[in-house]
């Protein structure tokens, strides 16, 4: 039996690190057991409360949220270094996304089939397919979208009649605790979504393990991802995990429209983005052209503290700093040229753009989630198909050219989850799917299939 033995409190600070925010409970294994029992008993009640009254509970909790964006938009901004205005439009993108899953929440209804589409004494058989919940869901969010990519687990679960285990990262716990608290202000019955903090190194496997946990919907690394796929039993696990996605350029592309593409998608909140660009596949003979515009947007981009509203912030904590400067340091020592950047102030790196970048350095394959975009210049377009797909990962890629034919035919080679036609790789709107192919991810997102994927068909079959 796997345990959690680390209980107390942990002190949570801004990413500054000059701010004492509050206090994350490590809670103990008999308080995550309780939360688990908590949940799975309120979830019998739960699923026989009418759609409609879902409903409400999650608009009035939209409400409440979009009352509150400015004080939980600055935890936000000040847990995980996101500047303020994204912070706040975080809110405000989870509160429409909330409201959204509720209508979509009231439009998912069974099917019927006829028994006589096959010979053999079938023709008297009707079955009602219906939807029913999975029980309790165990929502597990990284870092990066501590509100976002917790609601957009917590609503679709109880829209479908489950409760929910939440589990934030540890440094957005406060966050998604905030989130949580706007949630609970609402007429949700008791139990129905239980909070567990706690470091995920200490009672995720106890979590990912336990019984009464029905389906587990994660986001976050790869390596976190496959390692609770592993350790799941005979339960549903959706994964969103990392990516490496590339912007390919051809020789025909509006060179001033992919730079600023290119550019947004890499650094907004420096990079800390499953989708942001992680590489530039160009064609040789726009290469010199293309970096030359995107230089002179990095060097324009903000860098600073995110009260200040700065595109590039510091990074979540050290380790991060310290591997994204591991992958410019071996990209520099094999060979790749400094276009600008390269400058470090503690966890605060300034966006830096390699060019000449060869297969041989890491930053050509590794996620550095962190402000750091490598250009490797091709010279012919199955180099393009195949230097995307190499990639372990495969979560979106963007195409910059005139021709559509030729976008939708390399597009369709490409071993990714989306594909994206003259501009940047990014998630939403939130109803879209949201697939990621190869170690991306498994299964899919995006508000009507995250639905589906916490519910489970039921057949009643009549006889006549
Ligand atoms: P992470 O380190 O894998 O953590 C994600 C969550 O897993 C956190 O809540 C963490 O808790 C928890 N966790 C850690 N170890 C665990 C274990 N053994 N069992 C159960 N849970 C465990 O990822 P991150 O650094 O927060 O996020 C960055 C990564 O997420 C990047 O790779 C990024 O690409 C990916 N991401 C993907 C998407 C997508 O939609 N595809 C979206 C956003 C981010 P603690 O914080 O307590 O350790």
């Amino acid at each position: 039996m796997i345990s959690i033995t680390i209980t107390g409190e942990k002190k949570v600070y801004s990413v500054s690190g000059n701010e004492v925010l509050g206090s994350l409970p490590l809670m103990s294994q008999e308080e995550v057991e309780q939360a688990i029992q908590k949940a799975s008993q309120a979830q019998k009640g739960w699923a026989e409360t009418e759609l409609y009254k879902r409903a409400d509970v999650l608009h009035n909790w939209a409400d409440r949220l979009v009352e509150k964006q400015t004080q939980i938009g600055e935890m936000i901004s000040k847990e995980v270094g996101k500047n303020r205005s994204s912070a706040v439009k975080e809110v405000v993108r989870t509160a429409d996304l909330i409201r959204y899953t509720a209508e979509e929440g009231c439009r998912i209804h069974g099917d019927t089939l006829r028994g006589d589409s096959f010979r053999g004494g079938s023709s008297s058989k009707i079955a009602m397919v219906e939807r029913e919940p999975l029980g309790v869901v165990l929502a597990i969010s990284p870092f990066n979208y501590p509100v976002n990519l917790a609601a957009s687990k917590i609503a679709p679960a109880l829209m479908a009649g489950n409760a929910v285990v939440f589990k934030p990262a540890s440094q957005g716990s406060l966050s998604g605790q905030l989130m949580v608290e706007s949630l609970l202000e609402t007429e949700l019955p008791e139990g129905t979504v239980q909070c567990v903090t706690g470091k995920g190194s200490e009672i995720g496997n106890f979590l990912v393990t336990h019984p009464q946990i029905n389906m587990i919907t994660f986001t976050g690394s790869t390596a976190t991802g496959q390692s609770i796929s592993k350790k799941a039993k005979m339960i549903p696990v959706v994964l969103e995990l990392g990516g490496k996605d590339p912007a390919i350029v051809l020789n025909d592309a509006d060179l001033d429209l992919a730079a600023e593409q290119i550019v947004s998608g890499a650094f907004s909140y420096s990079g800390q983005r499953c989708t942001a660009i992680k590489r530039v596949l160009v064609d040789d003979l726009v290469a010199d052209a293309l970096t030359d515009k995107i230089k002179k947007k990095v060097e324009g981009l903000s860098v600073g503290a995110p009260e200040d509203d700065a595109t590039v912030t510091p990074l979540i904590d050290t380790n991060a700093a310290n591997f994204v400067q591991e992958l410019i340091d071996d990209a520099l020592q094999k060979g790749a040229t400094l276009i600008t950047g390269n400058t470090r102030k503690d966890n605060l790196i300034y966006p830096t753009l390699l060019d000449h970048v060869q297969p041989n350095m890491k930053v050509a394959w590794e996620e550095p989630f962190g402000p750091v975009l490598p250009i490797i210049r091709v010279k012919n377009e199955t180099d393009f198909v195949s230097l995307a797909n190499e990639s372990d990962y495969g979560l979106q890629a963007s195409i910059f050219t005139a021709d559509v034919q030729k976008a939708m035919d390399i597009g369709a080679k490409l071993h990714v989850g989306s594909v994206q036609f003259n501009a940047k790789t990014e998630r939403g709107p939130d109803h879209f799917p949201f697939i990621g192919a190869k170690k991306s991810g498994l299964g899919s997102q995006g508000i009507r299939r995250s639905i589906e994927s916490m519910t489970q068909d039921k057949l009643f079959i009549l006889n006549k």
